[in-house]
C-alpha cells in the first residue's frame, strides 16, 4: 500500500523503545499517529507523557477492532508477534508493516542486514566496525540496539549511508519493499519454536530477508549449507558464500583469506575465540568486501573487537577455575557452539544451563557435552525436561534453585584447569528481566564465592 503522509493514519504497536522511534519519525514527517500498548500507561514510563507531548492518541489494554478503526497502516514494534495483530489489521484494511520497513522508506543509503538464529549481534556489530573506518556515514543497529527509525534523523540518512542492520524473524514477517544490498543469512537452529508452528514457519520467516533483493545484491550464506543456499536463491540477488573452501572469505587453517589472497587474517590475532566467532568474522569479512571496504579495514577492526557482553565473556578466574558468562545463549544451537570452542582443550567444562524452555530439543548438547563436559548444574523451569535429555550423557547433574546455588554448586564440582560456563541454552524469563540480568547475576554470584580474590570480576 502507498504511504500519503498527509493523508494517511499511522497507528504504532507496542510503545518500547523502537515503537517510540516510529512515533517520532512518523511525527517529524507531519503524519498523524496513534499509539497502542498492551500495558496501562502507568506501567509506560514517559512514553505515555512523550505521546502526549507529541499530539499522538494513545490506546492502552486489550487489543480491539476500535484501536485501528480509520487506520491505514499498522506499524508493528520488533517484539510484538505479527500474528497477534495481522486479523485486526486485515479486517480494518490496514497495511501492516514493521518498523524496519517503515523506517527503510525514508532511507535510501544502501543496507547490509544481518539474520540468523546465533551471532547477529556480533557480526553487525563486526561489520559496523569495519564500515566505520570508511569515509561514507553508517548507522548500526535495528532489532537490537538503536532503532533504524533513528536512523532517519541521523548522519547516515542520505544516499551515501550505509546501514547496517540486525533484523529478527518477526521483523522479516512484516518486510515488503525492504531489501538490502547484502543480506547475510548466518544459520538456523531451533528457537522460538514457542512463537512459530514448527522450524519450516520459523525458516520462511528468516529466508524473507532475500525475497526482496535484486540482480545487483548479493545474498551471503555458509558454505556447505544447502538448506540456507536454497534459501538464498529465492530472491534475485547473486548467492556468495563464506566460511568453506570455495567461499568469499575462508578459513584456511589457523587463517581467515579471501578468494584474491588480498584479505588474509590470523585467527590469532582474534581476541574472540572459538569455531563460532571465527565463523561470524568471516561472514562479516565477506560483507564488508562485497559493500567495498579495504582490506585494511577490515583487519584492523577485527583486531580491535573484544566481543559483547554476556557472549563468552570471562567474569574471573579463582582456584585455577575460569567463569564464562554465555547468557546471551538463549537457544540450543548458541549453547552447542559454546561447548564446541572447548573441543581440543585441557580442562573440562561445567555447564550451568535451564531457564524458560522455548520447545525445542536439548538433544544437540548431548554429543559436545560427551566430549567436553564434566557435570551439568541445571537451573530454572525446564531443569526437568534438560535433565531427561541430558541424562544421555553419563556427566553428573544437579538441579538448583538460583543462580546463587547453581554457581555454587559448579564451583565444588570444577576441578583446576576446568571452565565454568553459564550457557543455558534457554531464555532468561522464568527467573530474570533478560539475559543481561542472568549475567549479572552469575558474575555477582561468582563474585560472593568464598575465597574469590578482591576484585575480581567485573
Ligand atoms: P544474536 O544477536 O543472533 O542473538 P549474538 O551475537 O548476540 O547473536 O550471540 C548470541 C549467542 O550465540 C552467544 O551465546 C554467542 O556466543 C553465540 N554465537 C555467536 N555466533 C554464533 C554462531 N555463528 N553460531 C552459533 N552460535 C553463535
Amino acid at each position: 500500500m502507498k504511504m500519503e503522509l498527509d493523508k494517511d493514519l499511522f497507528c504504532v504497536v507496542g510503545l518500547g523503545g523502537s515503537g517510540r522511534a516510529a512515533v517520532r519519525l512518523l511525527c517529524s514527517q507531519g503524519a498523524r499517529v496513534r499509539g497502542y500498548d498492551a500495558r496501562a500507561p502507568k506501567d509506560l514510563g514517559d512514553a505515555a507523557q512523550e505521546l502526549k507531548k507529541l499530539g499522538v492518541e494513545l490506546f492502552t489494554g486489550e487489543l480491539e477492532a476500535t484501536v485501528f478503526e480509520g487506520v491505514s497502516h499498522v506499524v508493528l514494534s520488533p517484539g510484538v508477534p505479527p500474528r497477534a495483530v495481522r486479523d485486526l489489521a486485515e479486517a480494518a484494511g490496514a497495511e501492516l508493516l514493521g518498523e524496519l520497513e517503515l523506517s527503510s522508506r525514508f532511507l535510501p543509503g544502501t543496507f547490509a542486514a544481518i539474520a540468523g538464529t546465533n551471532g547477529k549481534s556480533t557480526v553487525t556489530q563486526l561489520l559496523g566496525d569495519m564500515l566505520e573506518r570508511g569515509a561514507r556515514p553508517v548507522f548500526v543497529g535495528g532489532n537490537l540496539g538503536t532503532p533504524l527509525s533513528e536512523a532517519v534523523a541521523g548522519p547516515a540518512s542520505g544516499s551515501d549511508g550505509l546501514l547496517v542492520v540486525e533484523v529478527s524473524s518477526f521483523q522479516l514477517e512484516t518486510v515488503r519493499d525492504f531489501h538490502a544490498h547484502v543480506a547475510v543469512l548466518l544459520n538456523i537452529t531451533d528457537d522460538h519454536l514457542d512463537r512459530y508452528d514448527d522450524f519450516a514457519d520459523y525458516a520462511a520467516a528468516k529466508g524473507r530477508v532475500f525475497a526482496a533483493q535484486t540482480a545487483d545484491d548479493f545474498a551471503l550464506v555458509p558454505e556447505g549449507d544447502a538448506f540456507l543456499t536454497q534459501l538464498a536463491a529465492v530472491g534475485d540477488a547473486k548467492v556468495v558464500h563464506f566460511g568453506g573452501e570455495h567461499s568469499l572469505v575462508r578459513i584456511e587453517g589457523d587463517v581467515l583469506l579471501s578468494t584474491d589472497g588480498a584479505f588474509r587474517f590470523p585467527l590469532s590475532d582474534l581476541a574472540v575465540t572459538g569455531r563460532h566467532n571465527a565463523i561470524d568474522a568471516c561472514a562479516a569479512a565477506s560483507a564488508a568486501l562485497l559493500l567495498g571496504a579495504p582490506v585494511e579495514d577490515i583487519a584492523a577492526a577485527l583486531r580491535e573487537f573484544r566481543g559483547l557482553p554476556h557472549r563468552m565473556q570471562l567474569v574471573c578466574e579463582r582456584r585455577g577455575v575460569r567463569y564464562l558468562d554465555d547468557s546471551k545463549a538463549t537457544n540450543v544451537g548458541a549453547a552447542a557452539a559454546a561447548l564446541d570452542g572447548f573441543l581440543g582443550s585441557a580442562g573440562k567444562v561445567v555447564l550451568i544451563a535451564g531457564g524458560r524452555d522455548k520447545g525445542g530439543s536439548y538433544a544437540p548438547l548431548v554429543e559436545p557435552l560427551s566430549k567436553v563436559g564434566r557435570a551439568i548444574v541445571c537451573l530454572g523451569e525446564a531443569a526437568a525436561k534438560m535433565e531427561r535429555a541430558l541424562g544421555e550423557t553419563d556427566l553428573p547433574i544437579r538441579r538448583t534453585a538460583s543462580m546463587a546455588e547453581a554457581v555454587r554448586v559448579a564451583a565444588s564440582l570444577a576441578e583446576p584447569g576446568d571452565t565454568v560456563l553459564l550457557s543455558p541454552a534457554c531464555s532468561s524469563y522464568d527467573m530474570f528481566v533478560s539475559y543481561a540480568h542472568r549475567g549479572n547475576a552469575f558474575a555477582g554470584a561468582v563474585r560472593a564465592l568464598p575465597d574469590a580474590a578482591p576484585g575480581e570480576g567485573r
